[in-house]
């Protein structure tokens, strides 16, 4: 709620976002749009806790965020939230299956535990055989499905995906939207950034930013999402 993000660039204020208000109910398909420099990232680390904002105040899950501290944050994002980036950040050294056990060792799983779950959510993205091979034994779409299994492990509230097909060709690309469309068929609440008026369209509700404000938010009738 009115939540604002000011940088300071040696002495100059630089005000991204502008007391953004904002809810996002479960179950929902949220597309933020607009063009390159309008704060879509900046909104997405605060609604990731990845970052806090200058003011404002930011409710998660019925958790209020504002007065926690790095760790508690940390702990929240871990078990809340599933992030799904452009560049899929995983990590190198690691194979698809460790990176898929990642948020469960910060959350305490047993290595059983994280074994199983981890095998259990490449499987069911088509991953299964792949479990073993490092991120440059795979190809983008394949990565990028190794990141939307390591997002969801922990089944969070909330999936947080910032471009997750701007590093993919259309057809890969496609793919991967149609996956995350079906992740939200199943329940899955997600919030994707985009600057793809496109991808944006099978979402059910279009919030469109603009020089850090709020131009404006559809909500779509079911029959109106392109499927
Ligand atoms: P893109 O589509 O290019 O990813 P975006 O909508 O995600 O753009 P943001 O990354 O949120 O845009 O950036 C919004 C503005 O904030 C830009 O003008 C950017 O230069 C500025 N900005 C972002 N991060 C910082 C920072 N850490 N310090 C200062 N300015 C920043
Ligand atoms: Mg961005």
């Amino acid at each position: 709620h009115e939540i604002s993000k000011i940088y300071y660039r040696g002495a100059e204020e630089l005000q991204i976002l502008k007391k953004i208000s904002l809810t996002v109910k479960k179950g929902e398909f949220v597309a933020i749009i607009g063009p390159s420099g309008s704060g879509k990232s900046t909104l997405m680390n605060m609604i990731g806790l990845l970052d806090a904002p200058t003011s404002g105040n930011y409710t998660l899950d019925g958790v209020a965020t504002e007065k926690m501290s790095d760790n508690q944050l940390a702990t929240l994002r871990n078990q809340k939230l599933g992030f799904i980036f452009q560049q899929f950040n995983l990590l190198p050294r690691l194979t698809a299956i460790e990176n898929v056990e990642l948020p469960m060792i910060y959350a305490g799983f047993s290595s059983k535990q994280r074994r199983e779950q981890a095998m259990n959510m490449l499987a069911l993205l088509g991953m299964g055989e792949r479990g073993h091979h490092k991120p440059s034994e795979l190809s983008g779409g394949q990565q990028q499905r190794v990141a939307i299994a390591r997002a969801l492990a922990m089944s969070p509230s909330l999936i947080l995906a910032d471009e997750p097909t701007g590093a993919l060709d259309s057809k890969t690309g496609e793919e991967v939207l149609e996956l995350i469309m079906k992740l939200n068929a199943q329940g899955n609440t997600i919030v994707l950034i985009t600057h793809d008026q496109h991808i944006a369209e099978h979402a059910n509700r279009v919030i469109s930013l603009r020089d850090g404000e709020i131009l404006s938010d559809v909500r779509k009738t079911l029959q109106e999402v392109e499927l």
